[in-house]
């Protein structure tokens, strides 16, 4: 294909005269061509990805490199003075999702479609999606993010469905997303909505009518739950989804010869975390609405779906009062009933209840109960699935539970966002990575090579220097590039510890403060979103906020640290920051971070890890060895037993530890108070000394020291050199080819 002739045919003039509207506009026509022309033919058997959530980041660029015209189209634009990258900056990026679990869906999604197998995400089209992060007065403030534009990636389907709530029945209809393959066939991603939502309803606090389902239903992602109304739509939400995508199976499946008794010989839903969950209710109300038995269309459905569970984190696991689901979605109440009572016939055990004593149905057990796998997404996670978590349903299901450690798509996280090491890892061993990563492997035979050494160096200064222009354009920040990048991105949590950070950064400026000097400046990176809701961190984001503008405005240390938060942390800026990173924080308190993705993403691009052994840092520090890495802190072991005894006590610590103590004592000294929010910053500090729930003071020294011994050994390049090259050739594991490969082996068997 001419590029360039296409180009001109549909901009109606020549390029160099054309906007960056326009050209995009153009681009976005020519890939959705493009896309349509690929295989798109079904199997027998599908793959329905049901998530509340897909992180999928801008797509153009992706879809020119699966489609495989990336460089003709850079190219083509170069050629009349246009620069790809600016045409990149037109497209906003979709607000589909929160973090991990969101990005996840989306790397599958790309690995479904590369490995050419016929499947298809589920989910909502929030119109106004996560919300928008902004600082200002050094706090987080929310703002809409409305993200849908005339010209984009959506397309209206033809496509709609009754669904009924109890009060309410409404039509549904479908829109799509491509989803390209590398080299591969297209899949789609569908989106359900409303033609009746109105962002219009929503004023400039943020709020907005509750209870007009009509308005509001596919508004905001994850809608405040902190009080009846806002947890009521989340249930409209979830049952709006799961009922089209029942609706969407059943119909395909139907179309391709189905007689719905063999239902699973056409379908797998994998259930993404429990948002979904209403959808094996909601299939086996349709079955028996086409005239199956309940026995029958339990049993089908339960064949039909597998679940994937995300985190330990009793708090997220989804747990429903009878009353609002008997208000939201009556006709699921009766089916939901006869399953808890099936349950409770067969094991005389309070724990594994699907309606508890306190009539809350606990959705989490339909899916172990109802659906014939569960997995768990790292080694580590799924160990403690089976043996302390969900032992007792380990216990009755033992060939239901299974690890799928999770991945990420090389061709966003690779061959997208870092140009410069794709270019020079493919002169070195050829591209056969592009399409097996563990040809990767192949990068060791140069671990001893001071050129090879030498030129990933320059190209981790060079993505350093690309990371500078950027955030210097759009956000004002200043970064220097001689400096070493630590960096901690992703969603803020008490689990994963920024305070910890946080700490380390305080302890780091008070003894540049006493005359002790890096050898090396620092720059250490945050960027993080606070669910509106969560107080404690919103203050934690308060104080690295308030550390920054005292640090980088101290002239006797901003010359050697600095503190930097980047604002609305998401897709984009995770492709700007990771390739220029050297240290990456992976500081979860062990065995809280089910998995992790960021951790790969960062391996793949050459930082070396600084982590706790918590979710895939294990299977990281396995691949890499001792010297790779940089491991610290409480095992998993030892943290569930200071839960088990409850004998953490966070005083104690600070009261035996003076470094502590003063750093500790430094989030409410005057410095800080004159900067920040009494309020705030003692509510922080309070937490700190009377609960850390997450035990943030237990690995405080050896966090302190492990970081110092990994500041030191990035003094000798050539070492460090080595260590980056040996984590690149070993990240070829987590591959979301991989994921996606044992998935299909192990779960959904869809060439069978
Ligand atoms: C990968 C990614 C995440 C997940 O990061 P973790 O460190 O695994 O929590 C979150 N947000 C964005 C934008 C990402 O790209």
């Amino acid at each position: 294909m001419d590029v360039k002739k296409e180009l001109v045919v549909k901009l109606g003039k020549e390029i160099s005269v054309s906007s960056n509207e326009e050209i995009f506009a153009a681009l976005l026509q020519l890939t959705k061509e493009l896309a349509d022309s690929k295989n798109q033919k079904e199997t027998k058997k599908k793959i329905y990805y049901v998530s509340a959530e897909f992180l999928i980041g801008k797509l153009l660029s992706n879809n020119l490199i699966n489609l495989g015209i990336y460089d003709d189209v850079k190219n083509a634009l170069a050629e009349n003075g246009k620069n790809i990258a600016e045409i990149e900056e037109v497209e906003v990026e979709p607000s589909l999702g929160n973090g991990g679990l969101g990005r996840l869906a989306a790397c599958f999604l790309d690995s479904i479609a590369s490995l050419g197998l016929s499947g298809a995400g589920v989910g909502l089209n929030y119109h106004l999606g996560l919300f928008k992060q902004v600082f200002e007065d050094h706090m987080q403030k929310e703002k809409v993010n409305p993200w849908i534009e005339e010209k984009g990636w959506l397309r209206k389907t033809d496509v709609t469905y009754p669904v009924s709530f109890g009060n309410l029945d409404v039509v549904s209809r479908m829109y799509e997303i491509d989803v390209t393959g590398y080299d591969n066939r297209t899949n789609k991603l569908c989106l359900f909505d409303l033609d009746s939502v109105d962002d219009s309803i929503v004023d400039d606090k943020n709020q907005f009518d509750k209870t007009d389902i009509e308005k509001n239903l596919t508004l905001f992602l994850y809608p405040d739950d902190s009080d009846e109304d806002g947890r009521k739509l989340r249930i409209y939400q979830q049952y709006f989804m799961v009922s089209n995508a029942a609706r969407l199976v059943i119909d395909e499946a139907k179309a391709k010869g189905s007689n719905l008794s063999d239902l699973y010989d056409y379908a797998v839903v994998q259930i993404n975390d429990t948002h979904p969950t209403m959808i094996i209710p909601e299939l086996i109300r349709l079955l028996v609405n086409e005239g199956m038995n309940m026995d029958e269309a339990i049993e089908v459905v339960s064949k039909t779906c597998a679940y994937t569970n995300h985190t330990i984190l009793a708090e997220a696991l989804e747990k429903w009062p009878r009353h609002y689901l008997m208000e939201v979605v009556p006709q699921l109440v009766p089916i939901i009933e006869v399953l808890d009572d099936k349950v409770r016939r067969r094991f005389d055990d309070e724990r594994v209840a699907i309606i508890d004593r306190n009539d809350l149905v606990h959705m989490a057990h339909i899916d172990i109960h109802y659906g014939y796998s569960v997995n768990g997404v790292a080694y580590l996670h799924t160990e403690i699935l089976k043996n302390s978590e969900l032992n007792h349903f380990y216990q009755l299901y033992p060939e239901k539970f299974n690890n799928k450690t999770n991945g990420i798509t090389f061709r966003r996280w690779l061959l997208h966002c870092n140009k410069a090491l794709t270019e020079t890892i493919t002169d070195w061993i050829g591209d056969a990575y592009k399409k097996d990563a563990m040809e990767l492997e192949k990068l060791l035979a140069f671990k001893d090579d001071s050129d090879k050494i030498k030129k990933l160096l320059d190209i981790k200064h060079q993505n350093k220097v690309l990371a500078k222009e950027y955030f210097a354009d759009k956000q004002g920040i200043e970064l220097n590039e001689n400096s070493i990048f630590d960096i901690q991105v992703k969603r803020l949590h008490e689990y994963k510890r920024q305070q910890l950070n946080v700490l380390y950064v305080i302890r780091k400026y008070l003894d540049i403060k006493a005359g002790k000097i890096p050898t090396t400046p620092i720059t250490v990176i945050f960027g993080a979103k606070a669910a509106p809701a969560y107080i404690i961190a919103k203050d934690i984001i308060h104080l690295i906020l308030c550390l920054q503008e005292i640090i980088n405005n101290d002239p006797e240390v901003n010359k050697y640290l600095n503190v930097v938060m980047v604002e609305n942390y998401n897709v984009t800026l995770a492709e700007k920051l990771i390739p220029a990173c050297d240290i990456s924080e992976q500081i979860s308190l062990a065995s809280k971070e089910a998995s992790g993705t960021g951790n790969m993403k960062f391996m793949l691009n050459g930082a070396v890890t600084l982590g706790t052994e918590d979710g895939a840092n294990v299977e990281i520090h396995e691949l890499v060895g001792d010297d790779n890495i940089y491991i610290f802190g409480a095992s998993s072991d030892e943290v569930i037993e200071h839960y088990n005894r409850c004998d953490y006590v966070s005083r104690n610590y600070y009261e035996k530890n003076e470094s502590l103590k003063e750093v500790v004592d430094f989030i409410v000294s005057d410095k800080v108070l004159e900067v920040g929010n009494r309020e705030m910053l003692e509510r922080l500090y309070n937490e700190l000394l009377n609960k850390d729930w997450f035990m943030t003071f237990l690995d405080y020294d050896q966090y302190v020291e492990t970081k110092e011994k990994a500041y030191k050994d990035y003094e000798d390049r050539m070492e460090w050199g080595k260590k980056m090259i040996v984590n690149i050739a070993k990240a070829g594991f987590f591959s979301s080819d991989r994921t996606i490969e044992e998935y299909n082996r192990d779960i959904w068997k869809l060439n069978d």
